[in-house]
């Protein structure tokens, strides 16, 4: 058997963010991912809006300043319409701040954790490989795997994404709302240039956001009712520009598609426990969120910082896998999670509902809130994680 403090099950963005930012700890940890990163030829259909305090979570951790600037592309300004006339804009002058987002690619970042992580001399990778079953200890967890060979931790980390096995290996509850849509994702060249502007239309159809990448290029996200995801996701290339520069009011001019769409099912889901003795959740092993508000990644990055710093902060004769620390994990993380997913869960609702008397009023609301500057600033910064 071999022996570690920390045993993270799953690579992706939230896993392996945690292994980098542990990597002046003393402890000894093993990450477990059966399909590694890599580098998509062209530009990747996975984006992300990266929040300024993630940013700077990234730089913290050694990785931001090795992420190719001329694939970065910074949110200087938003622009959010409603379904009956109702705007709302927001600019990084008016909030305070250089910039209220960054738009990056996620195999860009997982590709820079990952080499990161391969680096770090307490980091060792396991051979592409499945956990097979789980067992608690009072004194250690033991992670079988598929190929019989078996690792004995004093904390187990559930980073496996959505479906994650630890979560339900270690019977831990989750609760699933699919909200019947998916996200349907593509990147295009514009026209016109978007200076720094990122767009959002509520629509009968869903929500369809308009994310700048370098140069005269978007990619979007259209949350959309499943058959039309289906629909979009079928239509030549040529029909799906139309669709999608109509559906944005023709905001950039014609669209060339760059990449091809590809759609990904939605779903609220809240996990009233993320911790256990000698095991704890992070990124969407423990959290789901509507896209519309771009927090998932970052929601889980947060979970990555929270849990290092703690787990850094352990004296050696401390056990990390006590429920003690684990529950101040859970409390830290508990209170965002949930404000972030029930503000964007109810905005979604807000703007779902059919009903004619609904739809002025929330339109009524991007235009009040648009003419209230200090509320809507303090919105703003909240979101970003920059206050
Ligand atoms: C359309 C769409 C748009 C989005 N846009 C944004 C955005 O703009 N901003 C944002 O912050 N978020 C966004 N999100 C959310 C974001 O994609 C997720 O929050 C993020 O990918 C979660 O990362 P993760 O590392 O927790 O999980 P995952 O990315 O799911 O990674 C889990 C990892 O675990 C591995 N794994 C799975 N099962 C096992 C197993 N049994 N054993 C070992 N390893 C396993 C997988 O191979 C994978 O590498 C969006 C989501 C969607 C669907």
């Amino acid at each position: 058997m071999q022996q570690f403090d920390l045993v993270i099950v799953g690579g992706g963005l939230a896993g392996t963010s945690l292994a980098v930012a542990l990597r002046d700890s003393r402890l000894r940890i093993a990450l477990i991912e059966p399909q590694p990163p890599r580098r998509s030829a062209g530009w990747d259909a996975r984006i992300y809006a990266i929040s300024p305090a993630n940013a700077r979570f990234l730089a913290d951790i050694g990785i931001w300043r090795h992420l190719d600037p001329e694939r970065l592309a910074p949110v200087r300004a938003m622009d959010v319409r409603g379904d009956g006339g109702g705007q709302l804009k927001f600019s990084a002058y008016d909030t305070g701040v250089d910039e209220l987002a960054w738009i990056v690619e996620s195999s860009l970042m997982a590709c820079e954790l990952w080499e990161s992580a391969k680096r770090q001399s307490n980091v060792t990778l396991v051979p592409p490989g499945r956990p097979r079953s789980l067992e608690f200890r009072h004194d250690a967890s033991l992670l079988a795997l598929e190929d019989g060979s078996v690792l004995g931790a004093r904390l187990i980390v559930g980073a496996d994404g959505r479906d994650s096995w630890v979560r339900g290996a270690a019977g831990l509850d989750a609760q699933h709302s699919p909200y019947g849509e998916k996200g349907v994702v593509a990147n295009f060249a514009t026209s016109q240039g978007h200076r720094d502007t990122a767009r959002q239309w509520f629509r009968d159809d869903g929500v369809l956001a308009w994310l700048p990448l370098p140069g005269n290029r978007i990619s979007i996200v259209w949350s959309t009712p499943d058959d039309h995801a289906d629909e979009l996701v079928a239509l030549p290339a040529q029909e799906l520009c139309h669709r999608v520069a109509a559906a944005g009011e023709n905001a950039l001019g014609p669209l060339e598609l760059l990449t091809p769409a590809a759609a990904f099912p939605l779903r609220l889901m809240r996990v009233p426990r993320t911790v256990a003795p000698r095991l704890a959740l992070v990124g969407d092993a423990a959290h789901g969120i509507h896209p519309l508000s771009g927090h998932g990644i970052n929601l889980g990055f947060q979970d990555a910082r929270e849990l290092a710093a703690r787990l850094a902060a352990t004296q050696a004769w401390h056990d990390i896998g006590d429920i003690r620390l684990l529950a101040g994990y859970q409390r830290a993380r508990k209170e965002e999670t949930l404000l972030l997913q029930t503000a964007t869960d109810g905005l979604h609702r807000l703007f779902r509902h059919p009903a004619p008397a609904l739809r002025s009023l929330r339109n009524l609301g991007l235009g009040l809130t648009d003419s209230l500057p200090l509320i809507k600033n303090t919105l703003a910064r909240y979101a970003l994680g920059a206050l």
